[in-house]
């Protein structure tokens, strides 16, 4: 199909490629058209998007889909169509080529961009004598010329920025008349530079500029049903994340007499009464819109129309209820939030509640509500969103339809674009508009998921719903949706403009399966390839068991969880305490992210990293506020191990405690009763009960076991660290007298009285007790520490493990990591019974719980081993298949995983924690006043007998600091002379206003009384 050559000799021919709206001509190729003619230069127009879209089967016209821009953006797929539409772009192009315009404009608009670049190619082969102008929003960045130039093999010649009605017909009667423009405003020539070399802005009267009368297109073409109208121009507001602005400036509205003119033409020489708003908002000057309303109604105009507005309080129920009599039937109001931080941190003109008002007014005065949502803006987190979902339910009465349900996009030369970095945005190189985030937790596929969630709400309240931008991105035209491209409204749709109507290419969709559901097997990747891998920093206070050197649990557990991690998917990386770098291979393998325990935040700048997770609340706490999202993995109470290493200082701890947990995001306990622990700490400082962030990973070793090796004798073993909270002497030396008993049993120790590497705990000295190592009984084996590979070895040749202690309160807290390694290696234990393990031993078989009070049970139960009475072999299978049912990575490292792919910002701090902050501080800056006694103050007074000002001040603040070290207490609250005046003020203050008060009632009582009585008389 040839599109049809209206007038003669045209000076030149306008374009525009797919896809863009068919059901209406081009407004923006309209409006140059007739500018042009006006200026008496010819025209034709060649709109190859609505012929191309005519002449392809059906299956393609879905690609017009506004749901499928992404498919347009990317240049392989439109490499391929124009290969499947070969002989229909021939055709076009060759009209093209043929035409007698020796000038040919093309306008570029997201997303056509990569497909006009590759028509330019081809026109220019076809016709290099032409001279091709480009123009449009998708040029107007210099990034943006230099791909079209680059795409379409500098077929370009020119560039022409910004809004040129005015600017193209003097442009293109220089070039017909062969004159220099090297100095035209907003020309850039694509072949020397393409930089402005004479930049201006140019806003024309809108007045100025005369109305479409689409001459030159073939309406039919269209449907001839609607028309696309144009009443304004520009924003009266600034969103961050829209280019309205910065595109079209201000706002600007048509005079009342010019847009009642079109409607007027429209009606009588097109026979079009329908009309679609393309502005951005139709309420920038309300008083004028309500005379445009006014004057519809006077001259009984019979149109119908819709348009976007902004949910201002001039929004009256006069205005909306003539705009209904005018013929208006639906309005679309960019709400996109419901929550009011949000909509303020837009730069919305509204709040929640007028909009609500608005919506209300709208739906009474019988216009269709539609709305758009936008989720993801900077700042929104859960409870954000939450009030955008309220908002919706709460007004469903008022909302007919949901436009349009957006993700927020990072569009170039828009505010939130150009301080991204303000709003701690990120953006990948890979598609930087859709895949940017923000690190505490706005993520793609947390957009993505809010995007379905007010769908599930749109489809639960019945709402009509328009672009919903779910499409997953693939070769083919997707879902069966029934938008197509339309020029329809303002620039909240406007996909050269705005967010709303740059589609999302997304890759989650209702119907994908939660990320790791499925029972995974031992090797098996948990996170499919997508971009939620983190770089995560692991912060340890110890040396890793892969370094050689004997483990203790906390390094073994620190080390799994990186494993773990690693298994994920993600990149991990160690940073330990630079003293613990004592071998060359750790120096080697370490020095470059060796940590002094204070200086984690240049750690994690050098490395990128995206999560930091500190292995105790003291690393964290050192650290703190740390920028990135941050994990404390809480492992038994560093409090009460402190306590027994004789470093406690409870009430420091606690602070410091509360201040790392109010300033971390995620929390890993080790068992159950660790995370009802936390969670007190966790409210305490300040947490919120519905925010917490504490899941429980018990450990992290792999599934692949050791083999257990045969061994004739009966092993007993006892492995790890001797710490000072663990007693059991009394058990090993009954132990070790039973043993006593046989010939081929034993009891093997591998201990250490090495103090242990702590960056934070300088003064390790008293980290091990000797306790263990200082045992000696016949049939106790000694062993020299060995690493965690030589221990491994030693364990599966082992028959039985121990882990018994006399109780006290680490303990009953305590996620024994050794029996963990115990069952990982295959080796029954004898434990406790309060121990967190104790009943899934029991229930699986995989040991003996014993009460670690009750040494003859213990006794009992070694004789039963060593005759031989219990059948070890079983044990042991039991004990390995607990490890894998429970204990293993693949089922206990999920929900971390789940935070590291979707990590976000869970801060907070509490009334009480601020306060001793503040007091603190004041503490300090007062410590030197406090030591200034009395006679000091009497020496200075002297000294300062000149600046007694200065001394008072002093004085005052002497007190003060003396009020907050000595409070008053009990009885003495009564009598202290503070409270004493205190009260006496008040008394005095008091006294007065309580006597008038009195007074006063006594007189209105006295005159009820008379009243009464004369009544009665
Ligand atoms: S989003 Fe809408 S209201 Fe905000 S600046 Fe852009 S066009 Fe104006």
């Amino acid at each position: 199909m040839k599109w049809e050559q209206k007038g003669q000799s045209p000076d030149i021919l306008l374009s525009l490629c797919p896809p863009w709206g068919v059901l209406s001509p081009p407004l923006g190729l309209a409006y140059l058209a007739e500018s042009l003619s006006t200026h008496g230069i010819g025209v034709e127009i060649c709109d190859i998007n609505v012929l191309l879209y005519r002449q392809v089967d059906q299956t393609d016209q879905r690609l017009w889909q506004t749901t499928n821009d992404a498919f347009w953006r990317d240049s392989n797929n439109t490499s391929s169509l124009l290969n499947k539409w070969k002989t229909q772009i021939t055709l076009l192009t060759d009209s093209i080529a043929d035409s007698k315009s020796p000038i040919i404009g093309f306008s570029v608009i997201d997303p056509n961009e990569h497909f006009t670049a590759q028509i330019l190619r081809i026109v220019r082969k076809k016709a290099p004598s032409k001279t091709i102008i480009v123009g449009g929003p998708g040029c107007t960045d210099l990034y943006q010329r230099q791909e079209l130039v680059e795409e379409s093999a500098d077929a370009i010649d020119y560039f022409l920025i910004g809004e040129s009605e005015q600017s193209l017909p003097r442009l293109i009667s220089l070039l017909k008349h062969s004159k220099p423009v090297n100095n035209f405003p907003n020309l850039i020539n694509a072949h020397s530079t393409l930089a402005y070399n004479r930049e201006q802005r140019i806003r024309p009267n809108l007045d100025t500029i005369p109305f479409p009368k689409f001459n030159n297109f073939n309406i039919a073409l269209y449907g001839g049903m609607s028309l696309a109208v144009m009443w304004s121009r520009g924003c009266i507001s600034r969103c961050l994340y829209c280019k309205e602005r910065a595109l079209l400036g201000q706002y600007r509205m048509r005079s009342v007499e010019s847009i009642v003119d079109e409607l007027k033409y429209c009606i009588e020489t097109l026979g079009i009464n329908n009309f679609v708003l393309y502005d951005s908002t139709v309420n920038g000057n309300p008083k004028r819109l309500q005379r445009v309303c006014d004057e519809i109604i006077r001259q009984q105009l019979s149109i119908t129309w819709s348009a976007e507005a902004i949910a201002l309080k001039s929004m009256s129920s006069t205005l909306l209820k003539n705009m209904r009599k005018a013929g208006c039937h639906t309005l679309v109001y960019g709400i996109e939030s419901g929550s009011d931080k949000i909509l303020s941190s837009m730069g919305k003109l509204f709040d929640s509640i007028t909009a609500t008002k608005v919506l209300q007014r709208t739906h009474e005065a019988r216009i269709k509500v539609a709305i758009n949502i936008l989720v993801g803006f900077p700042g929104e987190n859960d409870f954000d969103f939450q009030q955008t979902i309220d908002f919706l339910v709460k007004n469903s009465r008022w909302i007919d339809r949901l436009d349009g349900v957006s993700s927020l996009q990072v569009v170039c030369n828009t505010p939130l674009e150009k301080h991204a970095a303000d709003f701690g945005i990120v953006l990948p190189e890979n598609d930087p508009h859709d895949k940017w985030k923000i690190a505490n937790g706005n993520t793609f596929e947390i957009r993505q998921k809010r995007l379905l969630d007010v769908l599930e709400v749109a489809y639960r309240e019945g709402f009509e719903v328009g672009r919903t931008f779910l499409t997953d991105v693939a070769p083919q035209p997707m879902k069966n949706r029934t938008q197509i491209h339309y020029p329809a409204s303002s620039a909240h749709n406007n996909p050269a403009t705005t967010v709303s109507q740059q589609v999302i290419p997304h890759t989650v969709s209702s119907s994908s399966p939660p990320p790791y559901e499925s029972h995974l097997k031992d090797g098996q990747e948990l996170n499919s390839g997508d971009d939620s891998f983190k770089k995560i920093l692991i912060v340890t206070c110890q040396s890793l068991p892969i370094s050689g050197k004997p483990t203790t649990g906390g390094s073994l557990r620190a080390y799994n969880l990186g494993q773990g991690l690693e298994k994920c998917g993600h990149q991990v990386l160690f940073s330990l305490p630079t003293q613990c770098l004592t071998t060359d291979i750790e120096k080697d393998q370490w020095q470059d992210l060796a940590h002094t325990g204070y200086n984690i935040k240049d750690i994690i700048s050098k490395t990128d990293a995206e999560i930091v997770l500190f292995c105790n609340w003291g690393l964290a706490a050192a650290n703190t506020p740390c920028e990135i999202p941050s994990i404390i993995d809480m492992n038994g109470s560093l409090i009460l191990e402190n306590y027994y290493r004789q470093h406690s200082q409870p009430f420091l701890d606690s602070i410091t405690k509360l201040n790392a947990l109010a300033n971390t995001d995620y929390i890993i306990a080790g068992s159950e009763t660790q995370k009802a622990y936390l969670t007190s700490w966790c409210l305490m400082s300040g947490k919120n009960p519905d925010s917490l962030t504490i899941c429980t990973v018990p450990f992290s070793l792999s599934a692949q076991m050791p083999d257990s090796q045969d061994n004739n004798e009966i092993q007993f073993i006892l492995a790890g660290y001797d710490w000072p909270w663990l007693k059991g002497t009394q058990q090993i030396r009954a132990v070790c007298e039973e043993l006593a008993h046989s010939q081929n049993s034993s009891l093997h120790l591998f201990t250490s009285t090495a103090p242990y590497s702590d960056s934070i705990n300088e003064d390790s000295s008293s980290d091990t007790s000797g306790n263990l190592y200082s045992l000696n009984f016949p049939a106790l084996v000694k062993h020299e520490p060995v690493d965690f590979y030589e221990l491994t070895k030693n364990l599966s040749r082992s028959s039985v493990a121990l882990d018994l202690w006399q109780k006290n309160p680490e303990r009953d807290l305590a996620f024994p990591s050794r029996t963990v390694t115990y069952l990982w290696s295959g080796l029954p234990v004898i434990t406790n019974s309060n121990g967190e393990l104790s009943k899934l031993i029991s229930d699986y078989n995989a040991g003996w719980i014993i009460d670690s009070e009750d040494i003859s049970q213990l006794r009992v139960l070694t004789r039963e081993i060593i005759n031989g009475s219990i059948d070890i072999a079983q044990y042991r299978q039991n004990a390995q298949k607990l490890f894998t049912d429970h204990l293993c990575r693949e089922n206990t490292i999920r929900n971390l995983n789940n935070f590291c792919c979707q990590p976000f910002l869970n801060r907070t701090i509490s009334p009480f924690l601020a306060k001793y902050y503040f007091m603190r501080d004041l503490s300090r800056r007062l410590q030197t006043l406090k030591r200034v006694d009395e006679n000091q103050l009497k020496y200075q007074e002297k000294l300062l007998y000149e600046n007694k000002k200065a001394l008072y001040d002093k004085k005052k603040e002497c007190e003060l600091m003396g009020m907050v070290h000595r409070r008053p207490k009990g009885l003495a609250v009564l009598f202290s002379l503070p409270l004493i005046q205190k009260r006496f003020h008040r008394l005095i203050i008091g006294t007065p206003v309580l006597i008038y008060l009195s007074v006063l009632t006594l007189i209105g009582h006295t005159l009820h009384i008379l009243w009464t009585r004369r009544n009665r008389s």
